[in-house]
C-alpha cells in the first residue's frame, strides 16, 4: 500500500516512512489532499479563533533561536500589569473571542497568587484560558488549573536530544517531557509542537517528533518554521522553509485526525497568506494577536512578524474575512479539540 494511503487508513507510519515522505516532493499532492480530507471528516469546517495575548517579553531562558532570550539586550522589555492583562482580555471578548491564550517568556514577574487572580478574572468573563508560559513546578501548574485555566501549550521544540541540549543551555529534555506529563495528569487540554528547520535537524528527527506527538496523545500540536533572529546565536542560520513546515503539519493532521492544529504566525511570516494555506492543508485554529500598541512589535521572537502595526479588532476582521473566503466558518464553541471532548466522554463512560 502507498505510504499516504496507509497513513490515511491506519493513522500510523514508521520513522522510515515519515522520513521518506519528508525527503521528496513525490508524496506532496497526495499528502495535502489526505490532510484536508482528514480535517474535513474529523474537525469539519469550523475554525477556532483564539486571542493571543503576549503579556510579557521578559525571559530568564537563553534558547539559541529565540529573540526573547535573556542575553538579547537589544530588546526593550515589558510586562503588562494584571489589570492590563484582564482589560485586554475583556476587550477581546467584545470582538467575539471565546478563548484567550496567555503567552510570555519564562519569567517570575508575577506571583502565583496574582497570576491565579488574572486567570480567575478572565474565566469570570466566560472565556476559556490557555497558558503558554513555559516550565513551572507541579504545584504552580496545579494552582493555575484550580484557578480555572483550561489548556496549556508547551512545545517540545525538538525530540532530538543532542540538538535539544545544544539549543537550550541549562534546560533539560527530560524535565520538559515531565512537565508535559504533569500537565496532562492535572487535566489540562495539553498542546505541544516543534520547530522545523533548526540547524542540524534531520528528516529522521522530525519523524521522531511526530511519533512523540502520537505516543503522548496530545490534544493540540503547533508546528512552526524556525526563523533566524538577530542578536541570537542562530542569527546567521538558514532557517526553516514554509513548504517543509506545511508538510510536517499535514502529516500531523493525517496521523492525529481529531486534534487542534493552529495555522501559525511564523507560517504567515514566511509566506503571504500562509495561515490560509495552512487551513487548507490540515489546520483548524488561528490565534490572532490581541496585544496592543508598541508591545506587539516588542514581542519579537523573530523578525518580520506580521500584523505588528495593526489593531486587534482589525486583525479579527481581516482573518475572519479570509476564513469565510475559503468557505470555512468561524467556530462559535469554546475551542476544545475533538480529541479532548472524546477523551472526556470516554472517561465519563468507562
Ligand atoms: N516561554 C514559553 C515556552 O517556552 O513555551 C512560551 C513562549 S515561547 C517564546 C513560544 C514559542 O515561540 C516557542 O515554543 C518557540 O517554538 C517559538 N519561537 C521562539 N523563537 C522562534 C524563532 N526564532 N522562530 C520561530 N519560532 C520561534
Amino acid at each position: 500500500m502507498d505510504i499516504i494511503q496507509k497513513a490515511f487508513l491506519r493513522r500510523a507510519l514508521s520513522v522510515e516512512e515519515i522520513e521518506a515522505v519528508l525527503s521528496t516532493d513525490r508524496y506532496d499532492e497526495a499528502l495535502f489532499k489526505a490532510a484536508d480530507l482528514t480535517r474535513q471528516r474529523y474537525v469539519k469546517r469550523d475554525v477556532h479563533l483564539k486571542g493571543l495575548l503576549e503579556f510579557s517579553n521578559v525571559c530568564l531562558r537563553t534558547c539559541h533561536y529565540c529573540g526573547l532570550r535573556r542575553e538579547n539586550d537589544g530588546l526593550k522589555r515589558y510586562s503588562l500589569s494584571p489589570d492590563e492583562i484582564v482589560g485586554l482580555a475583556k476587550k477581546a471578548a467584545t470582538y467575539g473571542y471565546r478563548t484567550i491564550v496567555l503567552q510570555s517568556g519564562e519569567n517570575r514577574e508575577y506571583s502565583v497568587g496574582d497570576f491565579c487572580k488574572v486567570i480567575e478574572n478572565i474565566r469570570a468573563l466566560n472565556l476559556s484560558v490557555t497558558l503558554s508560559i513555559g516550565e513551572k513546578s507541579e504545584n504552580e501548574y496545579r494552582a493555575y488549573k484550580e484557578a480555572g485555566a483550561n489548556r496549556y501549550l508547551l512545545r517540545i521544540e525538538t525530540t532530538d536530544k543532542p540538538l535539544y541540549k545544544a539549543l537550550h543551555p541549562s534546560m533539560s529534555y527530560e524535565r520538559r517531557v515531565k512537565c508535559l506529563k504533569i500537565l496532562k495528569k492535572l487535566g489540562y487540554e495539553t498542546g505541544s509542537g516543534s520547530l522545523v528547520g533548526l540547524p542540524h535537524q534531520t528528516a529522521a528527527s522530525i519523524a521522531e517528533d511526530i511519533l512523540f506527538f502520537q505516543e503522548n496523545d496530545f490534544d493540540m500540536i503547533g508546528i512552526g518554521p524556525f526563523i533566524p533572529c538577530e542578536n541570537t546565536p542562530l542569527s546567521a542560520a538558514q532557517g526553516g522553509s514554509f513548504d517543509m513546515a506545511l508538510k510536517v503539519m499535514a502529516l500531523v493532521r493525517v496521523l492525529m485526525p481529531t486534534i487542534n492544529i493552529p495555522a501559525t504566525t511564523a507560517m504567515e511570516t514566511l509566506r503571504p497568506n500562509g495561515r490560509i494555506l495552512a487551513l487548507q492543508n490540515g489546520a483548524n485554529v488561528v490565534m490572532p494577536v490581541i496585544t496592543e500598541g508598541e508591545y506587539r512589535a516588542l514581542y519579537r521572537l523573530y523578525p518580520g512578524k506580521v500584523c505588528v502595526g495593526d489593531t486587534p479588532s482589525h486583525c479579527r476582521g481581516c482573518i475572519s474575512g479570509k476564513i469565510r473566503s475559503i468557505n470555512r466558518d468561524i467556530s462559535v464553541t469554546n475551542g476544545d479539540s475533538e480529541r479532548f471532548i472524546i477523551r472526556k466522554e470516554i472517561r465519563r463512560a468507562v
